[in-house]
């Protein structure tokens, strides 16, 4: 389904499985009409609309050498955003001390996170980090022989693997390294989702994973890019790890993706290819939350129960004087 290549041709109207050509005024829905003729876009072709809607769209392409005009878009499918992440507090604080993913790192993007609402997310955190770390982590400053005496072994060992990459031996090639990575998370972690082929993919991470200290023959420029391919390794295996989990535990299509499955539905009613299942309602997958966690070499799946949406019974005086006296503020 993903070799395909799938071009938008606003020259002319779509033409319908009966074979006849879309004609708006005819075929479109009652919500399709009233959003064209709101928009005094109640016109024949598909450009012409998008001429009378967004003029500077047509405008951006053709600066990009595409003329919408004469020649039809090849588009593809682009994963928009990640649902899923680390896990934090209420102020945004990890399970690591004083560290603090905020944005879409954030595992409070999770599934049902209202469209369009990363970027505040994304501020509301940076504010409430700020207003924490005012509040409580000076108390919580690290000594720096204590901090050194933590890190010094991982140093060591990071050290050790560089002077492996840089002995001699028969080379890697990087390109396709990073090249496979990437396809891998495409095919596999994007709209189109299936528990064997996941199984696959998650196999091969970790398999691609465990060569990487064995690479050798790389040039001191390129190490950079090893530390990168290692660490985008481990961040897919842990996605792929989770797609493997849930479908395991019979999760089915939700969010944004599909979960192919011969025993479903069409996902196109002319098309027998592909079939998809749902997620239940009131499935394990909807109930619980799935937590992983990383021991520099696996990761320990668990599952805890969602929480439900609080209820708001503070009185707004009350509330709001906590509020200004920081009492709000606690870990
Ligand atoms: C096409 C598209 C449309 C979207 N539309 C909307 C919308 O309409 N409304 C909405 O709310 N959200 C939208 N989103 C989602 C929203 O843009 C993102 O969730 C948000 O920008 C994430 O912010 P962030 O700060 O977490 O991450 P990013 O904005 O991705 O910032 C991460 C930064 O870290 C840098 N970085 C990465 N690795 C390293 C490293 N090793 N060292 C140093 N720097 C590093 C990157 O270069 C980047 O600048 C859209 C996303 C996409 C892709």
């Amino acid at each position: 389904m993903l070799d395909r290549r799938v071009f938008i041709d606003y020259r002319k109207n779509p033409v319908l499985p009966d074979s006849q050509e879309l004609q708006v005024t005819r075929d479109a829905d009652e919500l399709v009409l009233t959003f064209l003729e709101k928009s005094d876009a109640m016109l024949e072709t598909p450009i012409q609309r998008l001429a009378a809607m967004n003029q500077p769209a047509i405008d951006l392409f053709r600066k990009n050498g595409i003329n919408l005009i004469k020649d039809s878009l090849e588009i593809d499918i682009c994963a928009q955003h990640c649902n899923g992440g680390l896990s934090a507090s209420i102020w945004w604080e990890s399970n690591i001390q004083n560290l603090f993913p905020v944005g879409e790192i954030n595992g409070s993007h999770g599934v049902y996170r209202p469209g369009g609402s990363a970027l505040n997310s994304g501020q509301v955190g940076g504010i409430r980090a700020a207003m924490f770390i005012n509040s409580t982590v000076s108390k919580y400053r690290l000594k720096h022989d204590h901090f050194i005496s933590m890190i010094e072994f991982q140093i060591q060992d990071t050290i050790e693997m560089m002077d492996y990459w840089r002995s001699e031996g028969e080379g890697v090639e990087l390109e396709s390294e990073f090249s496979q990575m990437r396809m891998r998370m495409s095919r596999n972690a994007g709209v189109f989702r299936n528990l064997d082929t996941s199984r696959l993919a998650r196999d091969e991470a970790r398999e691609q994973l465990a060569r990487i200290p064995t690479f050798n023959n790389i040039e001191p420029g390129d190490i950079p890019e090893v530390f990168y391919l290692k660490d985008h390794l481990i961040c897919q295996l842990a996605f792929l790890e989770s797609i493997v989990e849930y479908l395991e535990k019979d999760g089915g299509s939700r969010g944004s993706f599909l979960v192919l499955d011969a025993k479903g539905d069409l996902v196109l009613p002319w098309d027998q290819t592909a079939r998809y299942v749902l997620d239940s309602q009131d499935g394990f997958t909807r109930k619980n939350q799935l937590l992983m966690e990383w021991d520099g070499g696996s990761f320990k799946k668990s599952w805890r129960k969602t929480r439900g949406i609080p209820g708001e019974s503070e009185w707004f005086e009350t509330a709001w004087k906590k509020y200004r006296e920081r009492k709000i503020i606690k870990r």
